[in-house]
């Protein structure tokens, strides 16, 4: 859809229009197109459901206006306008000027200020909201309104010239960083701007002082050097009309839809360019009026570790951006309580309202202004794994939300968060704390060391486990935090860009230990007298906020150690409790079931603790590798006549029977899918002559033999060539031996009481012929096995769909097959033609272009490759109803392709061990949505 924006005119609106959510109830907003101005304040056109036309912050300033929260008034340009501008050359809709004339009308009426007066002039905020917040990439400009006139007027109507001249600084500031382009080369250090600063803070105060302490004529002096940089550097002079700078604004928060940051982020998170942004356009309130007014953020409950109490911080005297700028180090919003008690409860009002309103946590924006207090801006809070749980079971008591709810509440891509490790107890007791800081993501995380993104992530792509350390994190480092295990920070809060992202990428974190010295220029940390360089261990506990020197050992979390290892004081924590009440929702809401992607009993012991109820896939040739089996494999596969290979089988026959009893065991009583031998024979064969000669003593077969089979088995496509069911095929007493090590452990199995149900899977079938084939044979060994032993033995034979040609013929297949498993592998190489263990080349640009939207052998390309899947479901149903029909591919373990294969009714999905719980929420999830969907 990303054509949307390239469009002509003539068609690009009314597409766009008719996705969007249009108001219902105005009759302007009836004709939908051409509204691209909704007021919020005394009158709200909009509300809290209107996030695609309006951005989330738009939409919620609305929604906070309705409830009769104290929101200053404004009004939001709709993204359709930046849809429009894209589509047009960057230009606006010929109305919207009008329209806006109307918005600061309105805003003026309500405050009784005047935009651009002489005498009480008013300013306004501009601000960017997407349809989702995305923390950082949009850039906000204050006090805009002001100039050389209109700065002496707020001096004087406010009688506060420091206050006047401190705006006015930060606006020419923000603007010429924002709007005019001026910002940091990559030959400096710091931003001009700052530069500027703190030049003139030595040339005046001999050192570095607080920004609060900075005079008028410090201020005065600041906006003059800020504009004569902004000359040279931009090549322009600052704007002094305010409807110019309001217009230079918002062309620049459209502009930022598409800078590089901003489409950095988008991929990550798989947001749509086509989405586009809003701008919001709002009466500015001062929080830097003095010690009675301040800013902060705050969040209704712990968005760490989801504990009930009010989580925030602010600083006095001080405007919004300075908060989460990590410039100064907030207070903890606690305090206020003494500096401002009135400020206080009225803020525990209103986080109580908040989430009696919105029913879930909230993360807020607010300021004081002179003790009063203002809402800026509300969202649901970005949170960590472990709060997302506590938070919805604590909530579901609270009567605040019922049970499907909280199920929908956990992110099923977090969830693999509450598995990760945690330091070990005793080593940790062992180990010297260094410094302290806020525990801002939690886990434990031990890495190298390194002090700019681009050095972390070129030592993560190296495949060091990294430890990102800075002074404090700004949008340029998201490379590096993204490749980083945990993230180290000296200064910021936490509600500090590091602190924000952290949580949201379930990164480790502590920020704000104010004790580490970081030296960018020497590449080196300092703390508790010890110097630490790049390429360093250090170790952090972001649940416990602890920085510890080298590596620290870690141990299982409290739910893998009381699932798989029962370790009963594990099972006592609520982080325990809470899960496993998480889990048995789910089973109670999930229509679909999970089974695993097992090789061997313990993998199988751990699923079914996780609450697989079965096997999807066992790769049978996994267990060829171990030991000595490896040696009869390749005695097999050298074999020149029948009889030889035979004999080669015969070898490996007691080792695939134990495995397979060892399985069945684990598996107590669930039904276990195994599949035949599928890989090109040439995987198994050494390769270097080194390997050939020393193989060849060791089985007595000429090393020029192994040489020339090697060279025989050679394969221009191996992923397309004697492999799968061909194997069987071409030597049917493969098959034949797997069979009865199948069958010859289920009935030893079976006699020690336990129930066994083994389901033999052909791969890579294309044609009936080919299942019929190797059915037969496993039939052969079935009936011999059950006469030999006198047991009863209950089995299926099925394929795996994994090729077009199987898929499309389904209805001929399902005839033979009892069940399907589909490849999605083998289906997406083979449906896009594209080679999963060669796309790397191309296929990062190709996510670039957005000619995929994810990566297809990550998440089902649902419209190709799951039309296959759709077509052989249809099929394979129409000729055999009770078709069992399940997914064992990568995709199993994906929450966004479960939601798909819950669409086409498959009856399980099976991924790897430690994936089951997240498969079996997202599961629960697509079977409630798809419920809701009805
Ligand atoms: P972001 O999306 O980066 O959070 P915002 O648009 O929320 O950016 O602006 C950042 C901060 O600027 C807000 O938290 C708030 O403190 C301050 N701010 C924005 N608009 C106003 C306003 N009208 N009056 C006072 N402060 C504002
Ligand atoms: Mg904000
Ligand atoms: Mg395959």
């Amino acid at each position: 859809m990303a054509k949307t924006l390239a469009r002509k005119k003539s068609t690009a609106k009314p597409a766009q229009a008719k996705k969007l959510a249009q108001p219902k109830k105005t009759a302007a907003a009836a004709k939908g197109a051409g509204k691209y101005v909704y007021l919020f304040g005394k009158k709200t056109d909009g509300n809290g459901t209107m996030k695609p036309l309006l951005g989330g912050k738009g939409a919620n300033l609305a929604e906070m206006c309705r409830i009769s929260l104290p929101v200053p008034p404004g009004f939001t340009i709709t993204t359709e306008v930046c849809t429009y501008y894209y589509a047009n050359k960057r230009t606006y809709p010929p109305v919207l000027r009008g329209q806006m004339d109307a918005g600061v009308a309105s805003i003026e009426q309500q405050t009784g200020k005047t935009f651009g007066d002489l005498k009480n002039p008013l300013l306004v905020s501009v601000r960017s909201g997407a349809r989702d917040s995305m923390p950082g990439m949009m850039d906000t400009i204050l006090n805009l309104g002001l100039n050389d006139q209109t700065v002496e007027a707020l001096a004087r109507k406010t009688g506060n010239p420091r206050f006047a001249w401190d705006c006015y600084r930060r606006f020419v500031q923000m603007y010429g960083d924002v709007v005019l382009g001026v910002q940091k080369r990559p030959d400096e250090d710091h931003e001009p701007f700052e530069t500027v600063i703190e030049q003139l803070k030595h040339e005046r105060h001999h050192q570095a002082v607080e920004d609060t302490r900075l005079s008028v004529d410090d201020l005065k002096e600041l906006v003059k050097r800020f504009k004569a940089l902004i000359k040279e550097r931009a090549g322009k002079q600052f704007p002094d009309n305010p409807w110019d700078q309001l217009m230079g604004a918002v062309g620049a928060v459209f502009g930022s839809w598409m800078n590089d940051r901003a489409i950095v982020y988008r991929r990550k998170y798989n947001i749509p360019t086509e989405w586009g942004t809003a701008v919001n356009v709002q009466a500015m309130v001062y929080g830097n009026t003095g010690d009675q007014s301040g800013s902060g953020v705050a969040f209704t409950r712990n968005p760490a570790n989801g504990v009930k109490e009010f989580y925030g911080e602010f600083l006095i005297n001080a405007q919004g951006e300075d908060v989460v700028a990590g410039v100064r180090t907030p207070e903890p919003v606690a305090e206020l309580k003494k500096q401002m008690p009135k400020a206080y409860a009225e803020l525990e009002r209103i986080r109580q309202t908040l989430e009696k309103h919105f029913k879930d946590v909230q993360d807020f924006e607010f300021t004081i202004e002179d003790g009063v207090v203002y809402m800026l801006q509300t969202r649901n809070g970005k949170r960590t794994a472990m709060a997302a749980l506590k938070f919805s079971m604590d909530m579901y008591k609270e009567k605040l939300i019922d049970w499907k709810t909280a199920v929908l509440r956990n992110p099923a891509d977090q969830l693999e968060q509450l598995l990760a490790p945690v330091f070990d107890a005793s080593e940790v007791a062992k180990a010297k704390a260094i410094a302290t800081g806020l525990p801002a993501g939690p886990g434990a995380a031990s890495g190298q060391i390194y002090l700019n993104a681009d050095r972390a992530v070129t030592a993560a792509e190296k495949g060091q486990k990294v430890l990102l350390v800075r002074i404090e994190t700004s949008p340029e480092d998201l490379r590096g935090m993204i490749a980083a295990e945990g993230i180290l920070t000296a200064r910021g809060g936490v509600s500090s860009h590091a602190a924000l992202v952290a949580r949201q990428m379930g990164k480790v974190c502590v920020c704000g230990a104010a004790a580490i010295e970081v030296d960018y220029q020497g590449r080196t940390v300092k703390v508790d007298k010890q110097t630490f360089k790049e390429g360093d261990w250090m170790s952090i506990d972001g649940t416990a906020g602890k920085v510890y020197a080298g590596q620290v050992k870690t141990a299982p979390s409290e739910i893998v150690a009381g699932l798989i290892h029962d370790d009963e004081a594990a099972k006592k924590t609520e982080k325990f409790k809470h899960f496993q009440q998480l889990m048995k929702w789910c089973s109670d809401a999930s229509r679909m079931v999970v089974r695993t992607n097992a090789d061997t009993p313990e993998q199988t012991a751990n699923a079914v603790a996780f609450g697989a109820v079965g096997i999807g896939l066992t790769r049978t040739e996994h267990m060829f590798f171990e030991g000595d089996r490896i040696d009869a494999m390749r005695e097999m596969i050298l074999a020149e006549t029948v009889e030889e290979r035979k004999a080669a089988l015969a070898k490996l026959l007691p080792y695939q029977r134990e495995d397979f009893a060892g399985i069945f065991r684990a598996l107590k009583g669930y039904p276990a899918t195994i599949r035949f031998l599928d890989p090109p024979l040439h995987e198994f064969l050494p390769h270097t002559k080194e390997q050939q000669a020393e193989l060849s003593k060791k089985i007595g077969v000429p090393a020029a033999r192994i040489h020339q089979r090697v060279e025989q088995l050679h394969e221009f496509n191996p992923m397309l060539g004697f492999r799968g069911c061909r194997l069987g095929i071409g030597y049917p007493e493969i098959s034949e031996m797997q069979a009865r090590a199948v069958f010859e452990a289920a009935a030893q199995v079976q006699k020690e009481g336990i129930k066994v149900r083994p389901e033999i899977m052909i791969p890579l079938v294309a044609f009936k012929k080919e299942l019929d084939l190797q059915i037969e044979v496993v039939h052969a060994a079935a009936r011999a096995v059950q006469a030999e032993q006198k047991v009863k033995l209950n089995y299926m034979v099925g394929t795996m769909i994994e090729i077009p040609r199987g898929a499309l013929t389904a209805d001929e297949i399902a005839q033979s097959a009892e069940f399907f498993s589909f490849g999605t592998n083998d289906l997406t190489q083979t449906g896009l033609g594209m080679s999963r263990d060669d796309s790397g080349s191309f296929l990062p640009h190709y996510e670039e272009l957005e000619i995929v939207k994810k990566n297809p052998f990550a998440t089902i390309d649902a419209s190709g490759v799951g039309q296959l899947v759709d077509i052989a479901v249809t099929k394979g149903r129409a000729t055999r109803k009770d078709i069992k029909l399940g997914i064992c591919g990568e995709h199993g373990g994906d929450p966004a392709s479960i939601h798909f294969f819950e669409k086409v009714k498959l009856d399980y999905v099976s991924c790897s061990p430690y994936r089951v719980p997240v498969a079996r929420l997202a599961a629960a999830q697509a079977a409630l949505l798809a419920k809701a969907g009805d």
